[in-house]
């Protein structure tokens, strides 16, 4: 046999009661849920900010990094809503590297499904209970949606995950807003399929279940650049990138037209810093065109308590990315004043 069953997993039942969300908590998640979700609709106009590390890969870190953003949160709320990025399932265009805690609690370390199960709740859940804020995650493997759905105000599908109809039909039963990336080569109609795909009810098999969906409304587009034939990276965050996605959600039969901005990625051709200038360019052309500032709803940027990136070690700088390069903390906390500011 192919596969070796190393060991059986915990149900979502089972890892829930060994790491319950505290009570006082999840409350708070209902209540942000439904913050995010108005935002999408369009019933509240404050501009959404998920922020936070490329992958979350250190629980001190990543908890000492949102308790930062806190402060800065409660000070913009009336302009922003701020929604921590805590990535716990990273992607790998080739398959190999570190792919996040929920794999690797140690990056040093070889995986252990189990301890990272448990790294990924206990980090969620200490983050949401010392700063009072969700977090926004990507859903890498969509048979684990059991294992978070009490923790996440907002769920991404990455650009390598988009085109896939498992990912595609787990979205449409999700009840919290979800944002389908644009693929890596950049086709905008592939991404709108994917949120028609979400939007609608479906009827397939899920975690071992036979289940129906009823279709995700608050499923919405994320623009994240793409990747030319040629191997350079290419924008989508321009006014004219913009004003064509508005034009094609015009053309679809889709509810909530939304979309985020992903400044980094190949938007930035991760170049972390460039960031800063892609995040003010989007805030003046929605302040230019209205059909621009109702379709752009926020942004996403990667950021984290010191910029750039670095090599997995054994001497690794304590709160800097060990995947993509991301702002440091003074950055971040001027670009945020900034985009209260303009909002
Ligand atoms: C990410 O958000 O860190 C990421 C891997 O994004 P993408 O799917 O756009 O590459
Ligand atoms: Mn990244």
């Amino acid at each position: 046999m192919s596969f070796n069953y190393l060991k059986k997993m915990p149900t979502p039942e089972e890892i829930k009661e060994m790491l319950p969300v505290p009570e006082k908590v999840q409350q708070l998640k209902l209540q942000r849920d439904k913050e995010v979700a108005d935002i999408i609709t369009g019933k509240d106009d404050r501009f959404l900010c998920i922020i936070g590390p490329c992958s979350a890969d250190n629980e001190d870190a990543v908890c000492e990094y949102i308790s930062k953003l806190s402060r800065v949160a409660e000070d913009i709320k009336d302009k922003v809503l701020v929604v921590p990025r805590i990535y716990t399932n990273k992607p790998r265009t080739t398959g190999s590297g570190y792919k996040g805690i929920a794999s690797q609690p140690d990056p040093n370390e070889a995986p252990d499904m189990l301890a990272g199960l448990i790294a990924m709740r206990k980090m969620h859940i200490r983050a949401m209970t010392e700063s009072e804020l969700t977090a926004a995650d990507e859903m890498l493997y969509p048979e684990n949606w059991g294992y978070v759905d009490d923790l996440l105000s907002y769920v991404a599908i990455g650009a390598r995950s988009v085109e896939d109809q498992h990912h595609r039909l787990t979205v449409s039963g999700f009840d919290v807003a979800s944002g389908m990336k644009n693929p890596t080569s950049g086709d905008f109609s592939v991404m709108l399929n994917s949120v028609y795909a979400a939007q609608h009810p479906h009827h397939f098999t899920f975690s071992g279940y036979e289940v129906t969906t009823t279709g995700n409304p608050l499923a919405h587009t994320i623009l994240r650049g793409a990747v030319s034939k040629h191997g350079n990276s290419t924008q989508n965050y321009h006014y004219e990138d913009l004003i064509r996605l508005h034009n094609m959600y015009e053309e679809m039969d889709l509810v909530n037209p939304a979309c985020i901005i992903d400044a980094n990625h190949s938007n930035s051709n991760k170049q972390f810093k460039e960031q800063i200038r892609i995040v003010k360019e989007v805030m003046h052309n929605r302040n230019h065109s209205d059909d621009i500032k109702k379709l752009v709803k926020g942004v996403m940027i990667e950021s984290y308590l010191v910029e750039g990136c670095q090599p997995i070690s054994e001497n690794q700088t304590y709160g800097q990315s060990i995947t993509d390069p991301c702002l440091g903390w003074e950055d971040t906390r001027h670009l945020l004043y900034t985009i209260a500011e303009r909002n």
